[in-house]
């Protein structure tokens, strides 16, 4: 039987980012993954490489070009005529990325010396796992770990009277996958996914219609940001309603015939496609052998401490499949902890900093609380905002929809949030992080120098704001 010092399983950004730094560190290591790609090949990444992250980016770019195109490039006095659309020819270039980066993470394996076990992980008893083929290929193995790594990620919930069929009903996975432009599209859950792929899908022309049960939008986002983010993403023709329940859908006709409930009574919407978006679940499914007592909280979460440790000594959880946000950088961050404590070093992870972004255009990126977060604690605060209208920067790139706002304690001054709805958003928030992990005032942020013309000067003219010193509002 082979052993290593270190077994991982689940080859995603927490799981495959745990293996190399293991490696890197001299731990004898191995990794197990089940993902079979569409093209029938095993391949490692994750949902974020495969079928979440990076390709669902790719799209957002492509479909955001020709948008601008389209749309935007008027004012700039460029016309573009016989403008085409070639939607394979789009996933192609995202299935292309996809693999590039897929392979570059089996490239990384190769140079680090780590096994890659092509397979169901299973957990027995002992500190072993067995690995057992699931493309019909290979044979069944089992190997001996001295510490082992879960890092099973997580898959899309579904809704009850719903069945994902991949064609019609698809999940986030089957919304990167469209082969034409669908003429309605209706969108289950106005959270991340459903404004990331409604946005790619209404960019390229369909007509979205998004049914989110809430009656807030974006519940954990700052508020006045929800409220702006609202109003651009229905101007632009998201058709957003909010507290709309789904009960189910008719897949028998042509397209899908879908039931929900408002305040107002039952309704019916007609589409072509509709995308399932309520969330994301844990996956743990045939994990542990019955014998192994590995302690799985009632959401389907392995519970594990601040260090990642599970109730069984020597096996650690990271990622999705453990709590805190469904974030790729959050479950690699834990990874490096976890891989960096087996080596005897005594890291952390800081999970007050860990910053969010949505790609939409404007994006929305924040880190830390939220007004709202604060007076739930009763905490004292102040803040400062600044709109990028009033940035040369954002003028000038004619994107000045959106705004930052920075929130520090009214006593100390300590940034205890930032909030950004703006072009490049996810850009400006790294500042932000950096920021709060020193622990940093508003009044540090505001005597560092921003180059000009930039649209980080809006976080600078934020911070000045917490002080009522903006220089340009
Ligand atoms: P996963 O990436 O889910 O990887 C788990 C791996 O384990 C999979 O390969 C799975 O096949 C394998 N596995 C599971 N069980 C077993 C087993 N028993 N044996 C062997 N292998 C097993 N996050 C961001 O931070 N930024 C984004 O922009 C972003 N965009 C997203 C877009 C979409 C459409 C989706 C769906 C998600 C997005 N996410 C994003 C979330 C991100 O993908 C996840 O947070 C991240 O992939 C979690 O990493 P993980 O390693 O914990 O799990
Ligand atoms: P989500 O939790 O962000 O949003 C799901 C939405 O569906 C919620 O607003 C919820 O109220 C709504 N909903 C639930 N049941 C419903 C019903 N019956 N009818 C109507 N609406 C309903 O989940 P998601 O968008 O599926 O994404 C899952 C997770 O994946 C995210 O939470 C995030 O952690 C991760 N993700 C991150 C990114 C990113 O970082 N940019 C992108 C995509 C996904």
């Amino acid at each position: 039987m082979k052993e290593f010092d270190v077994v991982v399983i689940g080859g995603g950004p927490a799981g495959y980012v745990a293996a190399i730094r293991s490696a890197q560190l001299g731990l004898s290591t191995a990794l197990v993954d089940e993902y079979v790609g569409k093209d029938g090949k095993h391949a490692l990444g994750g949902t974020c490489l495969n079928a979440g992250c990076i390709p669902s980016k790719a799209l957002l770019d492509s479909s955001e070009h020709y948008h601008r195109v389209k749309h935007k490039f008027g004012s700039h006095g460029i016309t573009a005529t016989g403008l085409t659309l070639d939607v394979s020819k789009m996933i192609e270039r995202k299935d292309k990325i996809v693999s590039t980066l897929t392979k570059g993470v089996a490239g990384l394996f190769k140079k680090n010396k780590i096994t890659w076990l092509q397979g169901h992980g299973r957990l027995e008893l002992g500190m072993k796992v067995r690995v057992s083929p699931v493309a019909g290929e290979g044979e069944e193995e089992v190997v001996q770990a001295k510490h082992i790594i879960l890092a099973t990620g997580s898959v899309p919930r579904t809704l009850p009277n719903l069945t994902i069929d991949q064609e019609k009903v698809v999940d986030s996975t089957g919304a990167l996958e469209f082969k034409e432009v669908p003429k309605r599209l209706g969108v289950i859950g106005a959270g991340v996914i459903g404004l990331e792929l409604g946005s790619v899908w209404s960019r390229l022309g369909a007509e979205v219609v998004v049914l989110e049960a809430m009656d807030d939008f974006l519940a954990m986002t700052d508020e006045q940001i929800a409220a702006e983010a609202l109003k651009e993403f229905k101007r632009q023709g998201l058709d957003i309603h909010l507290g709309a329940r789904v009960n189910k859908a008719d897949v028998s006709g042509a397209g899908v015939v879908v039931d929900y409930e408002d305040a107002e009574g039952e309704h019916q919407l007609e589409v072509d496609k509709l995308v399932v978006a309520v969330g994301r679940k844990p996956h743990t499914d045939g994990l542990n052998s019955t014998e192994v007592d590995l302690f799985v909280d009632e959401s389907g979460y392995i519970h594990v401490d601040e260090f990642c440790c599970t109730n069984i000594p020597d096996i650690y959880a990271i990622g999705d499949v453990v709590r805190g946000p469904m974030l790729a950088h959050k479950g690699s961050e834990e990874g490096i902890m976890v891989a960096e404590r087996i080596a005897g070093k005594k890291t952390r992870v800081n999970h007050d900093t860990i910053p969010w972004v949505i790609y939409t255009w404007p994006e929305i990126a924040w880190v830390g609380k939220t007004e709202k977060a604060l007076k739930k604690e009763a905490r004292e605060f102040q803040s400062g905002t600044f709109p990028m209208r009033a940035s040369g920067r954002a003028l000038a790139m004619e994107e000045t929809v959106g705004l930052v706002k920075v929130i520090t304690d009214a006593g100390t001054d300590e940034i205890l949030g930032v909030h950004i709805f703006g072009a490049a958003a996810s850009e400006l928030i790294a500042e932000a992080v950096v920021a709060m992990e020193y622990k940093a005032s508003a009044e540090d942020l505001a005597c560092i120098v921003h180059a000009h013309p930039t649209m980080s000067e809006a976080v600078h003219e934020a911070a000045l704001g917490v002080h009522k010193r903006s220089l340009h509002i």
